[in-house]
């Protein structure tokens, strides 16, 4: 079988591998059909990922069919369609047992701190795996995980049909952010420094959109009808003066959400949050929301699809990265197919 490795950084290939056998008697063996690259992947790329131990086969967003079940394995039959999270917990921690796996003390990511799934043939513990209706296209199917990632931040944030939503950042996260958000009714503004990745996200349902260069949140909030503050921020981006910039603008009892993973300090003035009780929350991966955005897809109460801008065979894999390299505004989400 092939399988995409990342062999060391600013290197990726196809290569012919041996096939993968059923690991457990707890897994299925999954013949892979679609993979979503992530910006994570692109760390791996790059050699910037504090995580990676090289060589790697990336995708930590990835779908298939079901070929071979593991005996102990109960409810997942062979054919059915399954949409994996890459999450791996060790279940005795204390964030494992107070229910939040995904902040395992020795968290693992498939594709990230071990082996992923851009390859054609994977197995993955049964409990790992999350149906999906076989009407779902593969490449909806495997965008379920950056789904989880924006129902996970919502969710942190406590989001309301009445809340005025801010995004900071109008790439593939964002936009995940952007969909269900609007999915919910809640009044949505996204920000970005990039007019295509804007426009984007305008088609998409943005009911309004921020060039960062040319004008500030605040002069935005002045100028705008209706809008008197924020009532929920999502910062997608990280960069130290997005915070800085989102917290004076906060509405009292405010929700502050950090996806961002940079390791550079903030000017964080600690009044902006105490005088108008802030909460000021991290969300990481996500926490039993597969089932809940499953669901969604296959009720159609939001539809992935929009946020797939190009389209490869794995085979193409350096074809797909230099592509996000070079233009990386055109680019929204790259789904592979296997
Ligand atoms: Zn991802
Ligand atoms: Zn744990």
């Amino acid at each position: 079988m092939k399988a995409v490795l990342i062999p060391e950084p600013h290197k990726i290939m196809v290569m012919e591998v041996e096939m993968e056998k059923l690991q457990s008697e707890k897994d299925v063996l999954i013949r892979v059909k679609a993979g979503g690259i992530c910006g994570s992947d692109m760390h791996g790329y790059h050699g910037t990922s504090p995580f990676i131990n090289y060589p790697v086969i990336p995708g930590h967003e990835f779908a298939g069919e079901v070929v071979e079940v593991g005996k102990e394995v109960k409810d997942i039959v062979v054919g059915d369609h399954i949409s994996v999270d890459p999450v791996i917990s060790c279940g005795e921690c204390y964030a494992c047992k107070t229910g939040r796996y995904n902040v395992c003390s020795s968290l693992m990511v498939r594709g990230v701190h071990v082996n992923g799934g851009f390859k054609e043939y994977v197995s993955i513990p049964a409990s790992a795996c999350h149906k999906i209706d076989k009407h779902i296209p593969w490449e909806v199917a495997c965008l379920v995980e950056p789904f989880t990632i924006a129902s996970q931040s919502l969710a942190r944030g406590g989001i309301t049909r009445e809340d005025i939503i801010y995004i900071a950042g109008a790439g593939a996260i964002g936009l995940t952010i952007l969909l269900t958000a609007k999915s919910v009714g809640a009044t949505v503004i996204i920000a970005d420094i990039s007019d295509e990745k804007l426009a984007r996200a305008k088609a998409i349902g943005a009911d309004y959109v921020i060039n960062t260069m040319n004008k500030s949140l605040v002069d935005f909030i002045e100028e705008t009808e209706g809008v008197e503050g924020i009532t929920l921020a999502l910062d997608a981006v990280g960069h130290p003066s997005i915070i800085e910039a989102i917290l004076p603008n906060m509405m009292p009892t405010g929700r502050v959400v950090l996806l961002g993973f940079l390791k550079t300090p903030s000017n964080l003035i600690q009044m902006e949050v105490t005088k108008r009780e802030l909460d000021v929350k991290g969300s990481r991966l996500s926490c039993n929301r597969f089932p809940i955005v499953v669901d969604c897809i296959e009720k159609e109460i939001f539809n992935p699809e929009k946020i797939i801008s190009h389209r490869f065979n794995f085979t193409e894999i350096e074809e797909a990265i230099h592509l996000l390299i070079s233009k990386p505004n055109e680019c929204c989400k790259i789904v592979l197919s296997f």
